[in-house]
């Protein structure tokens, strides 16, 4: 995981400009902030790398995606498109906005496939939440296509896939909004914070006065500031924004190098009988943050597991167990355990989430190994990885199992 690989003299710098200044606010105070404003830079920043025309940093990747809906303007009772497998940030920023969640499957770009979501719209449907998983990018031409042609909006969680693009357009900046995420497990971390995007400036404007309690941000007496609409607090501080900058800067030599290395993977282990790849819509773009791996089936990808465990193979993600990512974990919200009432209890589930059946998604991710690239490998520790990695794997699939 890169951000967390790479950490030192820049990213300190950029804090320790916050710090001589005592201005931890990203708004107002002009005359005190000797002209520093990191909130501001790291969504230049992100422009820059993104070419997107309009980014506003808020406080995580989970907030970003609350604002890409409030901008899209999906609300109450809204039925939203999401994949059974994602973070589970992407269904609960629907649910908390009271909007209603609908499971479609996904394919083995890892992402909602454009036939899952064909099959799972209503007349009732408002939006496409389209995850962009594992550092890839979903069919998104497709997808694009058919959320005209249905006249449904299309908003992009990237909070795994900051830096992919499709055809030389970035992920998030294929529908009204999209998402990034820089926490602590991203390609670019600013230990919490998000960054929301779009090229339609109203929708910005709602992002923007809506992470932060309606603030229009003209003028310089906050206390008289107009409220536009309603929001909320979602601001991202200095500290974070400061931290954001310097990682962001490093993002080109991450991909470029994630890059490398992820070939040098691919190479190794496609020798291997029974390894398969997960699909790039757009293998130029991959953001290569993982090698996600496809074993035959279920039952042989739990055989590697048990075998990586036995040899100490770490580095490694496996979904289908994963009590964040994958559905099949997600009791508490099947079961819709809440703090408090939901729109969604009041106004009822659009599907039973209890007897839902996603077999091509349990297929999928129950094949699915993921493998975090390190920007840091030399050559010889992923040719001791891979070693390992087509032992164990052989091991696993030899015939004795079958
Ligand atoms: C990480 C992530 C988020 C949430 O980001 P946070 O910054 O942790 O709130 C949302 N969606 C996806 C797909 C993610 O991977």
């Amino acid at each position: 995981m890169p951000g967390t690989e790479l950490f030192g003299a820049e990213e300190k710098k950029e804090v320790n400009d916050v710090l001589e200044t005592g201005i931890l606010f990203r708004y107002n105070h002009d005359a005190q902030r000797n002209n520093i404003w990191k909130a501001r830079e790291f969504e230049e920043e992100v422009k820059k790398i993104t070419k997107a025309k309009f980014a506003h940093a808020v406080s995580s990747g989970s907030t970003a995606v609350s604002c890409a809906l409030a901008a899209a303007g999906i609300g109450a009772g809204d039925e939203v498109i999401v994949p059974p497998f994602t973070f589970i940030a992407s269904v609960e920023a629907v649910l908390f906005a009271g909007a209603l969640p609908v499971f479609a499957e996904i394919d083995e770009s890892l992402c909602l496939s454009p036939e899952g979501i064909r099959a799972a719209i209503t007349p009732k449907t408002k939006a496409v939440l389209l995850v962009h998983m594992c550092g890839g990018m979903a069919r998104i031409d497709e997808i694009v296509a058919l959320c005209k042609e249905k006249n449904i909006a299309l908003v992009e969680d990237a909070g795994q896939a900051f830096g992919a693009s499709f055809k030389g357009t970035f992920v998030g900046l294929f529908g009204k909004a999209g998402s990034y995420s820089f926490d602590f497990f991203k390609i670019a971390t600013a230990g919490e914070g998000g960054v929301f995007v779009t090229n339609d400036e109203q929708a910005y404007r709602h992002a923007e006065t809506y992470s932060d309690h309606g603030h229009d941000h003209i003028g310089n007496n906050r206390g008289m500031e107009n409220h536009p609409i309603v929001g909320f607090n979602f601001r991202i501080g200095e500290l974070n924004a400061a931290v954001g900058v310097a990682q962001t800067r490093r993002v080109p030599y991450v991909i470029k190098k994630n890059r490398e290395n992820k070939a040098f993977l691919t190479a190794e282990l496609s020798k291997i009988p029974g390894v398969s790849f997960s699909k790039l819509a757009d293998p130029a773009g991959d953001s290569a943050t993982f090698l996600n791996l496809l074993l035959p089936d279920t039952a042989s990808a739990k055989r590697v597991v048990e075998e990586f465990n036995n040899a100490g193979v770490g580095g490694f993600n496996y979904w289908f167990l994963n009590m964040y990512h994958f559905i099949n974990q997600w009791d508490h919200l099947k079961n819709m355990k809440t703090a408090a009432p939901l729109a969604i209890q009041v106004l009822g589930a659009p599907q039973d989430y209890t007897k839902l059946q996603l077999p091509k998604s349990q297929e999928v991710v129950g094949r699915l190994i993921s493998f975090g690239i390190r920007v840091t490998w030399t050559e010889d520790e992923m040719k001791a990885l891979c070693a390992k990695i087509k032992a164990c794997i052989q091991k696993a699939l030899s015939p004795i199992h079958a």
